[in-house]
């Protein structure tokens, strides 16, 4: 199974991604995670990448393609895999295809969450996250049991650095771009499939897997 989670920021797909990897046993490979991870740990990619995040741009191609090569070489991304925030260019798109070809796989489903820009912004700046183990919450929409805490580990809840207003407003306009091209790229292959992002979390993760499925 070899999905793509797309949607603007903020659209809900790591929230869906964690919801997916309960049920079906494929890595969720998130290229925002794997930068953040860099930045973390002081590594070349990361201090690459930080410059580009913390302006809300995106990381240039051949960074990007050259760590989800890798990643997808893996063991565990043999039997599938679930992408989140890859691709978010039309070459992104092209050069997963030629690697994916190359070794005789294909993607199944790109489910595109839609959801309105002025919605975004709230979502996104009111983000909270687990240091410990990642889980997303929701000032308003998705709050914890305890504020600041998360429900699951106990561990403190943080707001990402890209996440300030400013970011945010750069983020949505420079992938709002990126997009049409990307969805036109799909629809052509005929796996584009559009879900509607702004009703409840549940609900959005009943159609989630009545596409999954029905694959
Ligand atoms: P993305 O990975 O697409 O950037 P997230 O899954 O991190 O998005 O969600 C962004 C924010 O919106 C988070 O704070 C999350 O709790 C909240 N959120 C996610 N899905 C919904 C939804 N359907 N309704 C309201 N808030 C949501
Ligand atoms: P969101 O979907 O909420 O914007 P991500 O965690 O997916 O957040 O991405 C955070 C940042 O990491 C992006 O603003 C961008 O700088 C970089 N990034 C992530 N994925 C990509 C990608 N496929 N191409 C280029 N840059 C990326």
């Amino acid at each position: 199974m070899n999905i793509i989670l797309m949607g603007l920021p903020g659209a809900g797909k790591g929230t869906q991604a964690s919801e997916i990897i309960k049920k079906y046993p494929i890595p969720h490979i998130s290229t925002g995670d794997m930068f953040r991870a860099a930045i973390k740990n002081g590594t070349p990619l990361g201090k690459e990448a930080k410059s580009f995040m913390d302006k809300g741009e995106l990381v240039p191609d051949e960074v990007t393609i050259g760590i989800v090569k890798e990643r997808l070489a893996e063991e565990d991304a043999k039997k599938g895999f679930l992408l989140d925030g890859f691709p978010r260019t039309v070459e992104q798109a092209a050069a997963l295809n030629q690697m994916l070809e190359e070794t005789g796989r294909k993607i199944e489903a790109v489910i595109n969450i839609e959801v309105q820009e002025e919605e975004l912004m709230n979502r996104l700046t009111g983000r909270r996250i687990c240091e410990t183990c990642g889980t997303t919450y929701h000032l308003v929409f998705n709050p914890p049991k305890v504020e600041g805490i998360c429900d699951l580990d106990g561990g403190k809840l943080y707001q990402r650095e890209d996440d300030n207003p400013e970011t945010v407003a750069n983020r949505l306009s420079v992938n709002i771009k990126q997009t049409q091209p990307l969805l036109d790229f799909y629809r052509e292959q005929g796996v584009l499939r559009n879900i509607d992002g702004s009703r409840e979390i549940q609900e959005v993760t009943g159609d989630v897997e009545s596409i999954l499925t029905n694959l």
